[in-house]
């Protein structure tokens, strides 16, 4: 598989330089904003890192290979991890904060972004504070514990006149936007069937880790890593579905999992008849994503993981350059922003929400044996 630096790739694509002999799909993503043809001034977003956990180090890596944005600021409960972050990448003391301090940062014209990396349910304080505090703000996902929460963020992220994102790494992935192109336009007929699943068999997570913990979580595997296999099936399609089932599976590690769940499964209805199964898992490997059409099929296995993904229809393999998905992710969000642009709906807080309320009905679908409505 060809390896391209992704200071090139993201080059090819905004600039227009050669993109139709790398990523021919890519021309197809009308809404991305890596097509604006304004030329890059040479100011980049200054994003602060909220929460330095796992994810965020893979974050700060990211940004190290972007080139629309940068690493700035910190702010994190820790002040071993402060000094640590500080040395590594040449952070100013005075672009760090705590979690106590941060609603300073309002003071700080050397941050525009504040990426909140922390757990679930701290993601509505911090983003309303960072709001407030006059920063755009990336939230990682999902979005929030429910889709209440999502709503306040939205409102006040458009209060304070900031722009606010998810950090959905798949939105400018070129095998992602493929199998939207493979579905949305249709190209093996109308889509009837999808499978997508992820899961992983949790091991070495002490039992006091937050994803255990209702509150600051919003619930388990579903949320952690299920969320994907909502996104795939709802831009794979093109379509919102109407309504929904799923299934609680039963606990093979309970002394963890006592607060939420460890597998689930479900079945969205699109308004077009077709079927999305899933099943989200945390004691089994599962990275696949299955379109079968009236005249084909299009996989992707891996599918949602940090790849690299392999795709295939049923008329060949295909497969694009490995890219950094973060970085990627982070030039795409600050280059709109440098352009003055909104930031287009599928990257956005209501991509966020439209997320939430699914994942609040397919919960209240496990919990009642019920089929619930979404329109
Ligand atoms: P983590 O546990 O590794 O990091 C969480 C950070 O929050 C830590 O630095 C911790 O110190 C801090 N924190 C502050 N208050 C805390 C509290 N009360 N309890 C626990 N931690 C607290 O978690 P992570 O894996 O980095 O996940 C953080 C967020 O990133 C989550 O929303 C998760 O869903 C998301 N995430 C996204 C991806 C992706 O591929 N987009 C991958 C992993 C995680």
């Amino acid at each position: 598989m060809n390896k391209v630096t992704r200071r090139s790739f993201v080059k090819n694509i905004g600039l227009g330089v050669g993109s139709a002999a790398i990523l021919p799909t890519l021309v197809s993503f009308e809404n991305s904003s890596l097509l604006s043809s304004i030329p890059y001034t040479g100011k980049k977003i200054n994003i602060a890192l909220c929460g330095l956990g796992r994810y965020a180090n893979i974050l700060a890596a990211g940004l190290q290979e972007t080139e629309f944005c940068s690493l700035a600021g910190i702010i994190t409960g820790t002040p071993e991890k402060a000094k640590n972050w500080k040395d590594k990448y040449q952070i100013p003391e005075e672009n760090i904060y705590n979690y106590e301090n941060f609603d300073e940062i309002s003071k700080n014209k050397a941050i525009d972004l504040v990426y909140v990396v922390l757990p679930n349910g701290m993601h509505k304080e911090f983003t309303i504070r960072a709001a407030k505090a006059g920063k755009h703000v990336i939230v990682e996902k999902p979005m929030a514990n429910t889709a209440a929460e999502c709503k306040q963020m939205i409102d006040a992220c458009n209060k304070a006149g900031v722009q606010l994102a998810v950090g959905y790494r798949l939105h400018y992935e070129p095998h992602h936007l493929e199998i939207q192109r493979l579905g949305q336009e249709k190209i093996f007929g109308p889509v009837r069937h999808i499978e997508a699943s992820l899961g992983y068999n949790i091991k070495g997570m002490p039992a006091d880790d937050w994803h255990f913990n209702k509150a600051l979580s919003g619930g388990g595997v579903l949320m952690n890593l299920g969320v994907y296999c909502v996104q795939i099936n709802r831009y794979v399609l093109g379509e919102e579905p109407v309504s929904v089932t799923a299934q609680f599976s039963p606990k093979t590690k309970p002394e963890l999992f006592s607060e939420v769940e460890e597998n689930i499964s479900w079945q969205l209805n699109f308004p077009s008849g077709a079927v999305g199964t899933s099943t989200a898992a945390s004691n089994c490997r599962a990275d696949r994503f299955y379109a079968a059409a009236e005249q084909g099929f299009f996989e992707l296995s891996p599918a949602m993981g940090y790849g690299p993904f392999k795709g295939r229809t049923s008329k060949k393999e295909f497969n694009f350059p490995v890219i950094n998905q973060q970085a990627i992710q982070m030039d795409g969000i600050s280059k709109v922003i440098l352009d003055g642009n909104k930031l287009p709906n599928h990257i956005s807080g209501e991509e966020g929400l439209k997320d939430m309320r699914i994942i609040d009905a397919i919960y209240k679908a496990a919990e009642t044996g019920k089929k619930i409505n979404l329109i």
